[in-house]
């Protein structure tokens, strides 16, 4: 049987107690976190309701590698688009804090992060747990040399006045360490989520509409390796009819509800 809350499928009236129960009952959780997870700090998501692809679908092209590399405007657009984001200087939310939580109850096995904001990490998740599968806004590197750097350095250039740095030490183009469409995510991270997600015995989905593949994936995956899967959004998700529970509503009351 399938229990979900008003707002997304069909389901049971109050699906919290039932989520609680799984959770309760489990020994090793995977769970995986999209950008729905940090709105609560200050950082819009792409793709829900008020996110910046649905108010600005041309703002896609900032996370497209081909438009990144092949189009300077592009570039300075995606720098002013960092300078401007509430993203560096943002914090934890209760979202967060609660999954420090489930850590400390030691269920927690691997947390896959589609996020770059490296929040999970700041909240208190031990890093070696934590999986960024999209990479870090963290950082910036060159595309053509091993040049590795802050972000912080990147950002004291651009705020001095230059509108797409350049690498120091070979001339390349800059780019935040993050995996845009069209690059290749690393593919040691991605076995490492796809084991994990196969050893699992509940799958916790939080704050992803998940139509964002191979990550999307790890849900059928746990699924069809036994897991129970329980989604936690503010709308439906391509994954709904996958889901053991689904809780629809706002991550910052519902998360801390279900893990405390
Ligand atoms: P998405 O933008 O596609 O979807 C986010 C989902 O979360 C939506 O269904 C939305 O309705 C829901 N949501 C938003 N705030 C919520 C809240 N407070 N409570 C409940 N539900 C809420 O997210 P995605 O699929 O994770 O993102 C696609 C890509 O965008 C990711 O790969 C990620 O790299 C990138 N991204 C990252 C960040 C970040 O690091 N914080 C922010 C935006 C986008």
């Amino acid at each position: 049987m399938k229990a979900s809350a008003s707002g997304c499928a069909s389901g049971l009236a109050n699906p919290l107690p039932w989520a609680k129960s799984l959770l309760d009952h489990a020994k090793r959780v995977v769970v995986l976190t999209g950008a729905g997870i940090s709105t609560d700090s200050g950082i819009p998501d792409f793709r829900g309701p008020e996110g910046l692809w649905t108010r600005d679908p041309e703002a896609e092209k900032l996370s497209d590698i081909c438009y990144y590399l092949g189009d300077p405007e592009i570039r300075k657009k995606a720098w002013r688009s960092r300078v401007e984001s509430p993203a560096m200087g943002s914090h934890p939310n209760a979202g967060h804090h609660a999954l420090v939580a489930l850590e400390q109850r030691g269920v927690l096995h691997t947390l896959v992060t589609q996020n770059i904001d490296g929040l999970h990490q700041l909240a208190g998740n031990t890093t070696e747990r934590v999986i960024e599968i999209h990479g870090t806004m963290r950082f910036v590197r060159c595309m053509s040399c091993i040049y590795r750097v802050p972000m912080e350095e990147v950002m004291e250039r651009l705020n001095a006045g230059e509108a797409d740095p350049d690498c120091p030490a070979c001339g390349g183009i800059l780019k935040s360490a993050t995996i845009s469409f069209g690059q290749n995510l690393v593919l040691e991270d991605l076995a490492r989520a796809e084991r994990a997600a196969q050893g699992c015995d509940l799958l916790l989905a939080v704050g992803s509409t998940l139509s964002v593949y191979p990550v999307a994936g790890l849900v059928p995956l746990a699924k069809h390796s036994g897991a129970k899967i329980v989604i936690v959004n503010g709308e439906p998700t391509a994954m709904d009819s996958l889901a053991d529970v689904v809780l629809c509503g706002g991550i910052g009351e519902l998360l801390p509800s279900l893990i405390a």
